[in-house]
């Protein structure tokens, strides 16, 4: 890994990445998972003090993430522009799956979504925005969170949408998938 800062090591302890700052103190770490959907998540946790900790193990994640998404881009199947919820996921599991979207040209992360489908109020959203504050904190593009759809209908379903970065001070709001297919597919033609 490239661009640490000085002091700042990463070491693999089987599937987590521990984070340590001057050869001793363990500030986090960020756990890779395999998720149900065959997709790799990352999951960052951080050591107390909190707010000291927290930029230091975001810019990790930030800079894993970025490599995983690159080597992953790489396979076809990923650069599919795909908004539609994740199957399989067990019910009442508080698992996030999570979808990145790389540039087709580039390579380099346009947009994320937050799959969380059984969030079904503004208020359930504004929670899990919460969850997710530092990786929006850090994220260098648009990020948003999908909540439960106002139907059963997947023809005509909007589902609850929350911006979560880029724009901070988003407010949640309906939309259809198509809709967000449609912002991936425009914001990959403007990258680059
Ligand atoms: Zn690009």
């Amino acid at each position: 890994m490239k661009n640490l800062p000085d002091g700042i090591t990463v070491r693999r302890c089987g599937k987590t990445y521990v984070i340590v700052k001057n050869m001793k103190e363990e500030i986090g770490g960020i756990v890779v998972r395999g998720t149900s959907t065959g997709d790799t998540q990352l999951e960052p946790y951080v050591n107390e003090p909190q707010h000291k900790n927290k930029k230091l193990v975001a810019l990790v994640m930030q800079q894993m993430t970025e490599a995983l998404i690159i080597n992953e881009a790489k396979k076809p199947e990923h650069l599919r522009r795909d908004a539609l919820p994740p199957v399989n996921i067990p019910k009442g599991t508080e698992v996030f799956e999570t979808k990145i979207f790389p540039c087709s040209k580039c390579n380099k992360i346009i947009a994320a979504l937050v799959f969380a489908w059984e969030s079904g109020s503004p208020e359930e959203m504004e929670i899990i925005a919460t969850k997710f504050e530092l990786e929006a904190s850090i994220a260098t593009y648009p990020m948003w969170i999908l909540g439960a759809p106002n139907c059963n209908d997947d023809e005509i379903a909007k589902h609850l949408t929350l911006q979560i970065s880029e724009n901070k001070k988003g407010k949640v709001y309906w939309e259809h998938p198509n809709d967000m297919n449609q912002r991936l597919v425009e914001l990959d033609e403007k990258h680059c």
